[in-house]
This record gives C-alpha cells, sequence and structure tokens, in this order.
C-alpha cells in the first residue's frame, strides 16, 4: 500500500463516508433539539421563578444538543484536516458551519439569560448539587458578561462573521494549504512537487546550503502570496479591534485573559521574565554555532543536525520510544497512548493536500481523540508524536468530565504534551551510552524548549504589536516583515543572523489566523512542566497521581486550583524564574558534555 497516498486513521467510528444517512439523522437531531430546547427555556431561565432542578435539566439538554452537533462537525474537520481538496470535504464543512450558525442563533439566547440571573440568586442554586457539576463552566461563562450584548446584536454578529473573520480564516487555510512546490534535492537532476511541510523539514537537513534553499523557497511562495495573505491579516485583525471597540475590552488581551482565566499581569511578568532570559538562548545559538564549527549562525542553522547521518526513524520505532517512555512513568499514560495505534486514530504521513503540522483532535466525552502527523522521520518527529499522544491521553483522562469541562484552561492546553516530551527526552538520555548522541539528545530539547518560551514570546510580543498598530491604521506587507524582523532580531542578538527571506517569516504562522493570543499559553506551558518534571524527580512515584488527577481534573477548575494539590502558586515571581534556572541546568550539563569530548 502506498502510504503516501492513503489516510492513517480510520474515521469510520463516527460515520462511514460524507453521505451517511447517519450524519444527516444527527443534524436533523440537533436542529430539532435546538428547538424544542428554544421552546422549552426562553425566557425561563433569567426569571424570578428559576429553580435548581430547571436549571439543571436546561444544562443537562443544552450539553446533549451540542454533542449532536459536534459529532458531525469534528467529522468534517477531521476529513478536511485528511484532505482539503475535495469540494465535497469543503462543501460538508461549508454545510455544518452554516447550520451550526443557524442552531446557535436559536440557542444563544441561554447563555446571554444565564448572564442575566442575579449574582446573589446565581451564588444560592450554584450549591445544588445537580447544578454545582456545571459550577466552573457558569463561573467562567459569567465572566463575559461585563462585555456581552444584546441577543439581537450577538446573533447578527455570528450571522457576519460567516462572511466576515471565518471566511478569512477559511481563505488563509485554503490558500497555504494549497501550496505545492518544485525542489530540486541534492543529488537528483529533475524538481519534484513536495509540500510546504516537506520544505520545512528540510531545516534539519546535514546540507548548510540546502536549508537555507528550502526555507527561502518556501517563504518567497509566501511573498508572491503577500497582497492575499497580508489582507487575511489585516481583516483579521481589524475584526479584532472592531469587537474589542464594541465590547469595550479594556484590553485586546481581555478575551483571552478570560478565556484562559489568568490576569494581565500574571502574564505580562511570565513574558518579562522570559526577556530576561534571552541570553541564556544566545549561549546556547553560541554553542551550537561552535559545536557546528560555523564562523557565523544563520536562522536556517539553529535546528541542524550535528552529526553527518541524519537519522531516519521509522515510524513504529518512534511508537515503541514513546510507549516505553510513557510507561516508565505510568501504564495509565502508556496504555490510552497506545490506543491511537491499534485503533487507527493516528494520521502520520505528509500528503498533498493535507493539513500542515500536527495536532490533536480532541472530540467529546465518551469519544475518542485523532491526532494528525506529518511525519519525515526525523528525531524532532518523534518528539512532535510524543507532544501529540501526550495531548491525546488528556483527553481521554478529562473524558469522565462533562462536555463543558471536557477542555483544559488554555494555558494548560500544553501541559500533558510537553510533560510527554520531557518523559521522552529523559527516557533517550537514560538509554544512551554515546557521548556524542547525547550531546545531541539535549541539544535537541533545548531547541525545543526555546521553540516553545522563547520563540513563542517572540510570536507574541509581534502578535500584541502588530494588533496595536492595526487598530491605528492598514499595515503593508513591509509593515509586518519590519515588526517581525525587529522582535526576531531582540532574541538573537549578535548570536543569530537571519536569512533576508525570514522577512516573511509571520505570514505562514496559523496562531495568528486561527488562535489568536495562543502563543504564550506554550510559555506557560512550557515552563509549568519543567516545575512539574522537577517535582517528579523530587517526589517519585507520589507525584505520579497527583499529575494524573490534574489531567483528569480537564477544565473542571481555574488552573490556580487544579494546581493546588501540586503545591504551585502561580502568583509566585520566582515561580517563572524556577523553569528558566532549569533550563540553565540543562544547558550547564550540555556544556560540561561538550567540554569533556573535546579532552
Ligand atoms: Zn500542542
Amino acid at each position: 500500500m502506498d502510504t503516501r497516498n492513503e489516510p492513517g486513521w480510520d474515521l469510520s467510528p463516527l460515520y462511514t463516508d460524507p453521505d451517511d444517512p447517519a450524519l444527516a439523522q444527527d443534524l436533523e437531531q440537533l436542529q430539532k433539539t435546538a428547538r424544542t430546547f428554544r421552546r422549552d427555556f426562553r425566557g425561563r431561565i433569567a426569571s424570578d421563578h428559576l429553580t435548581a432542578d430547571l436549571l439543571a435539566a436546561a444544562l443537562h439538554n443544552y450539553e446533549q444538543l451540542q454533542r449532536w452537533g459536534l459529532k458531525p462537525y469534528l467529522y468534517a474537520q477531521l476529513l478536511f484536516s485528511e484532505d482539503s481538496r475535495p469540494d465535497r470535504h469543503k462543501a460538508l464543512l461549508a454545510r455544518i458551519r452554516e447550520l451550526w450558525s443557524t442552531v446557535s442563533e436559536e440557542v444563544l439566547f441561554f447563555e446571554l439569560e444565564l448572564l442575566r440571573i442575579d449574582e446573589e440568586r446565581f451564588v444560592e442554586l450554584s450549591r445544588e448539587p445537580q447544578v454545582a457539576q456545571y459550577g466552573h463552566y457558569l463561573r467562567q461563562l459569567r465572566a463575559h458578561a461585563p462585555y456581552t450584548l444584546s441577543e439581537e446584536v450577538e446573533q447578527a454578529l455570528k450571522r457576519k462573521d460567516l462572511s466576515g473573520k471565518d471566511a478569512f480564516s477559511q481563505l488563509f487555510e485554503e490558500l497555504t494549504s494549497s501550496f505545492v512546490f518544485s525542489f530540486t534535492f541534492p543529488g537528483e537532476s529533475e524538481p519534484r512537487e513536495v509540500t510546504g511541510e516537506e520544505l520545512l523539514s528540510l531545516l534539519h537537513h546535514p546540507d548548510r546550503a540546502l536549508r537555507e534553499e528550502a526555507f527561502s523557497v518556501f517563504l518567497q511562495r509566501h511573498a508572491d502570496n503577500a497582497l492575499v495573505l497580508t489582507s487575511c491579516f489585516n481583516n483579521l485583525l481589524l475584526d479584532h479591534a472592531k469587537e474589542t471597540e464594541l465590547r469595550r475590552y479594556p484590553d485586546i488581551m481581555t478575551p483571552t485573559h478570560l478565556a484562559n482565566e489568568t490576569q494581565p499581569a500574571m502574564v505580562e511578568r511570565l513574558m518579562e521574565v522570559t526577556e530576561a532570559n534571552y541570553g541564556l538562548a544566545q549561549r546556547y545559538f553560541k554553542l551550537k554555532k561552535e559545536l557546528l564549527g560555523l564562523d557565523e549562525m544563520k536562522n536556517t542553522d539553529l535546528y541542524a543536525p550535528l552529526g553527518t547521518d541524519a537519522r531516519q526513524i521509522p515510524l513504529n520505532q518512534a511508537r515503541d520510544l514513546v510507549l516505553e517512555s510513557f510507561r516508565g512513568f505510568s501504564h495509565e499514560l502508556a496504555d490510552p497512548a497506545g490506543d491511537f495505534f491499534t485503533a487507527k486514530r493516528i494520521d502520520a504521513m505528509p500528503r498533498p493536500g493535507k493539513a500542515g503540522g500536527a495536532f490533536c483532535q480532541p472530540m467529546m466525552p465518551g469519544m475518542s481523540p485523532y491526532v494528525l502527523l506529518n511525519y519525515t522521520g526525523n528525531p524532532r518527529d518523534v518528539a512532535t508524536l510524543a507532544h501529540e499522544l501526550g495531548h491525546g491521553v488528556h483527553f481521554v483522562l478529562s473524558g469522565g468530565q462533562n462536555l463543558f469541562h471536557y477542555n483544559a484552561p488554555l494555558p494548560f492546553a500544553e501541559t500533558a504534551s510537553v510533560f510527554g516530551e520531557m518523559l521522552l527526552t529523559r527516557h533517550l538520555l537514560d538509554r544512551e551510552q554515546d557521548p556524542r548522541v547525547k550531546i545531541e539528545l539535549l541539544c535537541a530539547k533545548l531547541e525545543d524548549i526555546i521553540a516553545t518560551t522563547f520563540r513563542q514570546n517572540v510570536l507574541t510580543r509581534f502578535e500584541i504589536a502588530s494588533h496595536q498598530r492595526r487598530a491605528q491604521g492598514l499595515l503593508s506587507p513591509d509593515d509586518y516583515s519590519e515588526l517581525w524582523w525587529k522582535h526576531n532580531a531582540a532574541l538573537f542578538g549578535d548570536a543569530v543572523t537571519m536569512i533576508p527571506a525570514y522577512r516573511w517569516g509571520w505570514s505562514y504562522i496559523g496562531h495568528f489566523i486561527h488562535a489568536r493570543f495562543y502563543c504564550y499559553s506554550y510559555v506557560f506551558g512550557e515552563l509549568l512542566v519543567l516545575a512539574l518534571y522537577r517535582k517528579y524527580k523530587e517526589e517519585g512515584a507520589a507525584f505520579v497521581p497527583r499529575y494524573l488527577d490534574l489531567l483528569r481534573g480537564g477544565g473542571s477548575r481555574p488552573p490556580q486550583e487544579l494546581l493546588d494539590p501540586l503545591g504551585i502558586d502561580l502568583t509566585d515571581p520566582e515561580f517563572w524564574q524556577k523553569g528558566y534556572d532549569f533550563v540553565a541546568e540543562l544547558l550547564e550539563e550540555l556544556q560540561t558534555l561538550v567540554a569533556n569530548a573535546k579532552t
């Protein structure tokens, strides 16, 4: 079988194909339930006669209704990720999105009425056990109350989003996933067609000129499409500026903070501490330059392999390594991770038309998540596998929560994934005898940490600056490029020279399009994991059940409450620095290995 053309996952537990009658039935059920829901509960929530039983019944029905719609929607999403080219995939996704939009309008009253319940009455009702099980969801929702508009306005906004911000993110996705590149590999006489993902994976290739050429070709295609890409950015940023104005958010990041349950001062401190530690990254870059024997370190050299043998790790070997490392922690991590392979819920190989990058698609309680990778066989892809399976296990473990508490708070979204990567690294380091391989492993880990902390901080700073500028007027492609350059230069200092085409580095980052201000969550998640991992090393087996409980908690409590049993205080200013102290220790471990290797 040609695995490059067949999706690796089996979506049949959802539906057999887009024309499956069961899918149409579920959509019909969704519409029917929405109508009944509106008839039964409209006007009765924000009412003096509201009882705990009625509120609990409404919440239960609301959950059921979402489940009817989520299954077709998630199926359509997965199908589109698997191959975005067929019209039937596009059509199904569009049809379900439109239907969801109609249904959302119909049931929008519910969350709005929840906001209008008098606070004293709400506190009373929340104490009743049948309501208390939805407590965190309700409190989270009511935090948005001051910024919510009337039902008519909310409805109109949702309707206009279809041809507004949703359309621009869809355009970005369709355009960038349609890019096919023609590229000549060393030793080959003819160019061949490759995806953007395959070009980006060449940043790990031992040939220096090839790395720069591949990244330049990738970025140049984005430059050639600057008109459309800049327009997507400008419109999405303007949309957010208008929304900030309409809803009177005190700050452009307010909705993110409300959603993440983070405080502006906390995140600002996290970012400042990160910037104060940029020197650590520069120390690493200089060491890597020495290891590579270069006079000048370019940003296309950051991920260069140290050995001349570009190790290729077959997928089944990668699977075994990740599962062994999870098993060393607990079989409760390893078993659900192994299920992704046995139940065919992972699509691993790159194909034209397939979504780029890697992700784990959460589903809902009672329905197993799916993982997508673009596995090319380099050691970093093994780390990505550990990352996505970490997410996967998190969603399996939080499956005991109700639908509203299934997803972890956003800054916790990367905890299990990054922890999974850390387990893999230690497992590999412990098995390894050869100091040269140990050096490579530590370099890979430090590069990952740099990519998830320092680089994400740069991305967040760029994103904030772009939004602030957009509020004052249209940005040209050059304006974006200049902002991008400036914030990257702060990290690289005199340690790294950026290649000219890197001006366009901003234009391919999907997070800016699909998940505004998401990137600081990576910084948060990584530093949290470094602290958690250190505790695991200190406390050993006693730590394991507390960590698993953290994952099982999903989004049922605010971040700090979830962390209390682990003895972590997010308001402690020393907390974030501790994460970087651990990075400094890893760097020293590496420096010692390098010094010993010389003698
Ligand atoms: Zn992740």
